[in-house]
């Protein structure tokens, strides 16, 4: 079974304007087995609105409307549809009364083209609108010999939603073929994305039957796999069949097989070997201690950490020498080296981590500093016996530049773990 979502509404051919609906039907309709398989937005034109639909009946069995069920001149979602089936619209009696009374109710008087709400498709049940005037229009018909199912329902998402899940969602359910969703989700650290596909897409190819979508953020790839089959345990089965073998493949760079995120790995891992983690951030301003500590519970395994963005504070947080500082400049191998191993002295945690670096858009200061870089950044980590210390070029902007250093620090940290 697949389905189409059509946005109905000009403004969202406007760039001012997106369709999120489309996103929370996805979610939803995925949930019930049914992958979308087309979205389409379209303005408030009667003759485009009828084609697009038509070409949605050709090509897909379950098709959602959204918008356009208004009382206005532009709101021809209604019509559209009838027209596209060759079904007669009627106007319902009881959805005029209820229409005047819930205007009586806020004591305003109803202008008479509200009364086009109360238009129903013949032969679609209604769907009842708690939060707003329009109903929701739920057809089950057959189009050129092929059965489809047709729904309308209101634009605003605060209407749209309860619509669908209150009236929708079961309805749907007991027409279409029993299906359960499985889904993985692993994560992978710092690796590029290409190198991830060519080591996974022999794999993932092999399962037709699961959907596998490489999603990249910065610093990080995901993995998303979903299958659905008609026991939940055959859909999971194959899941988790194709996740261990991609992370057998992926080895040590994936970092999560379960959508855990990498901070959260880090904190568990800390807690495995009890042992603790203090930061001594400078081009990061708090950004890993930030995400450490968004881990409920993190304090067991997270000691804390000092934001040192002047040369001052190195000094007198974490013990770098200034002569140090002055000597290599304060993004250097040595002052990082310093930093971790300062902050890991001063407050008695296991692991010291220390980050410095160019994260743009001006230069380094007058000096050592001003030879390097934008984007060269240093981390070290400091556990009584070494201190490692790896050099970075990040490409990007400072927002970019700051996540990645926070991402390669929380995963070396993570491997040095494991
Ligand atoms: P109304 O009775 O409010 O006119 P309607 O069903 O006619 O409802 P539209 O007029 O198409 O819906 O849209 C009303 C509002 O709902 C839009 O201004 C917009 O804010 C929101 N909206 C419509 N479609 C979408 C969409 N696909 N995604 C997100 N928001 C939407
Ligand atoms: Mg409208």
């Amino acid at each position: 079974m697949i389905a189409e979502i059509i946005a109905v509404g000009s403004e969202m051919l406007t760039p001012h304007r997106q369709d999120t609906n489309s996103l929370f039907l996805t979610a939803e309709l995925n949930d019930l087995g049914v992958q979308v398989a087309f979205k389409t937005i379209v303005g408030d034109h009667l003759s485009r609105l009828i084609l697009s639909i038509r070409i949605a009946l050709t090509r897909t069995d379950v098709l959602i409307l959204s918008g356009g069920l208004g009382p206005t001149e532009d709101d021809l979602t209604r019509e559209a549809v009838a027209s596209a089936l060759s079904l007669e619209i009627q106007r319902d009696n009881d959805l005029i009364a209820a229409l005047y009374k819930r205007f009586a109710v806020r004591k305003i008087p109803m202008s008479p083209n509200n009364e086009k709400q109360a238009d129903v498709v013949a032969g679609a049940i209604i769907l009842p609108n708690k939060n707003g005037s329009a109903p929701g229009q739920f057809l089950d018909v057959v189009y050129e010999g092929h059965r489809k199912i047709v729904i309308l329902l209101p634009g605003p998402p605060k209407e749209l939603k309860p619509l669908f899940e209150n009236e929708c969602r079961r309805r749907l359910a007991s027409i279409l073929p029993p299906r359960f969703i499985a889904r993985r989700f692993l994560r992978i650290a710092l690796v590029p994305e290409s190198i991830i596909d060519a080591k996974a897409a022999p794999i993932y190819k092999q399962y037709e039957d699961v959907e596998t979508t490489i999603l990249a953020h910065t610093a990080e790839i995901q993995l998303h796999l979903l299958c659905a089959k008609p026991s939940l345990a055959e859909a999971q089965a194959r899941v988790d069949e194709l996740a261990e073998k991609l992370e057998n493949a992926l080895g040590e760079s994936v970092f999560s097989a379960t959508g855990m995120p990498l901070e959260e790995v880090v904190i568990l891992l800390l807690g495995m070997k009890e042992l603790t983690l203090a930061t001594a951030e400078s081009c990061t301003g708090g950004l890993v201690a930030e995400r450490l500590t968004s881990v409920p519970n993190s304090s067991s395994a997270f000691s804390g950490g000092s934001v040192v963005y002047t040369n001052e504070l190195k000094s007198i947080f974490a013990d770098v020498p200034h002569e140090l500082i002055e000597r290599h400049g304060a993004v250097s191998p040595e002052t990082t080296r310093a930093l971790a191993e300062g902050i890991r002295r001063r407050t008695g945690a296991s692991l010291g981590l220390g980050v410095t670096g160019l994260a743009g858009p001006g230069g380094g200061a007058p000096g050592p500093d001003a030879e390097r870089p934008i984007g060269r950044v240093y981390i070290a980590i400091a556990d009584g016996r070494q201190t490692t210390l790896t050099e970075l070029n990040i490409p990007g902007d400072r927002e970019r530049i700051r996540w990645w250093a926070s991402q390669n620090a929380l995963d070396q940290i993570r491997r040095k773990l494991l």
